[in-house]
């Protein structure tokens, strides 16, 4: 199931928005039409963000991305997850970061292959 927000024409787009520039700093779990998944720079979790710069999403629209997000961390993390899109520091655009229950920051918490 896709919904496809990259290919949309209503997406909005702001140039100057570090999420909507898609720069791949760290590295990219995933990606498709809809959102990519990276591990955030400064907490070292994988974080989701809308391929559409609003901050509403639709209940659909977070259930698909907080899917994907669960799928990455069964995959390349070694703990128990909750989503907080409390949007801190981009409060414009949508993302979420999946945290360790009781924590905030995934350092060292890497499944070790
Ligand atoms: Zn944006
Ligand atoms: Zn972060």
């Amino acid at each position: 199931m896709s919904l496809s927000w990259r290919d949309r024409a209503d997406r909005s787009f702001d140039e100057r928005c570090d999420l909507c520039e898609e720069a791949r700093l760290t590295e990219w779990f995933y990606e498709d039409e809809d959102c990519w998944i990276a591990e955030c720079e400064i907490c070292s979790v994988p974080m989701v963000v809308w391929r559409n710069h609003d901050n509403r999403p639709t209940s659909q629209v977070k259930d698909l991305l907080h899917e994907r997000l669960a799928a990455v961390v069964a995959e390349h993390f070694d703990f128990e997850h909750y989503v907080d899109d409390n949007m801190r520091n981009i409060p414009d655009h949508y993302h979420a970061h999946a945290r360790p229950r009781g924590g905030f920051f995934g350092h060292g918490l890497r499944r070790k292959t």
